[in-house]
């Protein structure tokens, strides 16, 4: 494999705070010899575990950068046993776009993994991020939302996992994150995610949905912030209790958790986000935007549960995921 064209302008051994740049070379036409600067913070104190701690990986989503931009400017060394690293804007070019991919190369960085050192500027960042940050981590945390196109009900979220001790891990770490729910994830496309690429590598790892709709609240943010710090105390990196959240268990236990749209149309959700629906009842209706007088078409709940996401936007478009039903865990 040929080494990545990506250089830190910060020394991950080095104690202290360090606020720098992956530098990732790029030439274009209005700077020949010009690089993408991915701002990172490093805060290092003595040994002890590594967290990896991202935002923006998809470039829409907005809890993960507020909280971690606020993280890297207030986390002081002393705080810190062992090492935090802070990515808040990891897909820079497609948070810089407030897209969900890059504008470069369309590449979406969280179907990209593991990435090529010698490919597009998003496969380079993929490749950096499995072969040099993931192998420093012992503890990796993802935050998503869920953009311009999907609302979420807030969650952390782990996968199902073959090394069940892993999984174990994970969902103690998903825990301690502490968002008003916590999920057992379906993925619907799982080839190529930063999730998979670590989990392989046996961490730690939880990702998050956070809300949607291509912006954040106060509340969006203040779950996020509460989760890193969560995290990092679960890591035993930052010195604390757990502050214990009640948090509704969710799973999706197969594809019938998914609400697809056959049609194109104008949307009318007819169930809120958070809210129990049961097996059957209608939870939208899509309107011809051709002509008046057609009776809507009325997609249903295949499942009972709760609406855990939605289709965001106003119009629909044939292929939307419209919902997502998930299951309540009782225990
Ligand atoms: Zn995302």
């Amino acid at each position: 494999m040929k080494p990545s064209p990506i250089k830190p302008t910060i020394d991950f051994e080095r104690d202290g705070v360090q606020h720098g740049f992956l530098r990732l070379p790029y030439s274009r036409d209005d700077s020949a010899w010009g690089a993408i600067m991915i701002p990172v913070t490093v805060v290092k104190n003595g040994h002890g575990p590594t967290a990896l701690l991202t935002g923006a990986n998809h470039g829409d989503e907005y809890e993960g950068p507020v909280a971690l931009a606020k993280l890297a400017h207030t986390l002081r060394a002393e705080e810190v046993r062992g090492r935090v690293i802070i990515v808040p804007f990891l897909n820079y070019p497609a948070f810089r776009a407030a897209s969900r991919t890059s504008p470069i190369d369309k590449g979406n960085l969280n179907r990209t993994f593991p990435g090529k050192p010698d490919g597009t500027v998003t496969e380079k960042i993929a490749d950096y991020v499995e072969r040099h940050l993931v192998p420093l981590a012992d503890y990796v945390l993802d935050i998503h939302a869920g953009g311009k196109t999907l609302d979420f009900v807030p969650f952390a979220a782990v996968h199902i996992l073959p090394d069940k001790g892993q999984q174990e891990r994970c969902e103690a770490a998903m825990r301690a994150f502490g968002a008003p729910y916590s999920m057992k994830m379906l993925e619907i496309d799982s080839v190529g995610m930063l999730d998979t690429a670590v989990e392989e590598a046996g961490k730690v790892f939880v990702t998050t949905e956070l809300g949607g709709g291509g912006s954040s609240s106060a509340a969006s943010v203040a779950i996020a912030e509460r989760g890193v710090r969560n995290f990092l105390v679960h890591a035993d990196i930052l010195k604390g209790e757990v502050a214990p959240q009640p948090s509704i268990m969710l799973d999706m236990p197969d594809d019938d958790c998914f609400v697809t749209s056959l049609h194109d149309g104008l949307l009318e959700m007819c169930v809120d986000l958070g809210r129990e629906v049961a097996a059957g009842e209608v939870i939208a209706r899509i309107y011809d935007t051709t002509r008046t007088g057609v009776v809507p078409v009325e997609y249903r709940a295949k499942r009972a549960g709760i609406l855990a996401s939605r289709h965001f936007p106003g119009l629909v478009q044939r292929g939307d995921t419209l919902a997502v039903v998930a299951v309540v865990v009782k225990d």
